[in-house]
């Protein structure tokens, strides 16, 4: 059995000790800087860097992967826009066969590295809340004149709902049901 720690570049796991040897065990820890999420509609600032630990097996030539994934980001208030930090925990599990091997549910590699990107950003993606709000009891923002309420109140009727605000709104995407 093999338990060695490597280090990565670009998330990219060398894994050739794991080739035609089943059974055994690779450990993996590192961290990277991440500057941006493709594909995630949303800006996300990260605040640190990504850090993973885990461990891959060989299963009948199956690289089981099982590993957890922390970092910290910065996402704004769904109610009044102010940046907040939020932790973010999540577990990859997830299986990977190069050509040889056939399994519908595993990622497939070629060659003697497997690449963590796409696995680590789909999970983490799904690790971040929909809804974040910068305290529990945020006013947010003023639905006609656009005020954060939590700084001062700007003493609009909101009884009457003004249209020209509509868009806005949607800009801002300010969720009254938050
Ligand atoms: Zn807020
Ligand atoms: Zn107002």
């Amino acid at each position: 059995m093999l338990g060695t720690t490597i280090g990565v570049i670009d998330m990219e796991i060398p894994v050739s000790q794991l080739l035609g040897r089943n059974g055994a065990t690779q450990g993996i820890s590192f961290s990277e800087d991440w500057k941006e999420i493709a594909g995630y509609p949303d800006v996300v600032v990260f605040l640190e860097p990504v850090k993973i630990e885990g461990i891959l097996t060989n299963e009948n030539g199956i690289l089981m992967l099982e590993a957890e994934g922390h970092t910290m980001v910065e996402l704004p208030c769904s109610r009044c826009l102010r940046p907040v930090s939020v932790k973010i925990d999540f577990k990859l599990k997830e299986k990977f066969t190069n050509a040889g091997i056939f399994n519908e549910e595993a990622e497939t590699f070629s060659g003697d590295y497997i690449n963590l990107t796409d696995v680590i950003r789909r999970t983490m993606i799904a690790a971040m809340p929909i809804k974040v709000l910068c305290k529990e009891d945020c006013k947010g923002l003023c639905s006609k004149c656009g005020q954060d309420l939590n700084q001062k109140e700007c003493g609009c009727d909101t009884t009457y709902f003004d249209p020209r605000f509509e868009g806005l709104r949607a800009l801002f995407k300010v969720d009254e049901e938050v």
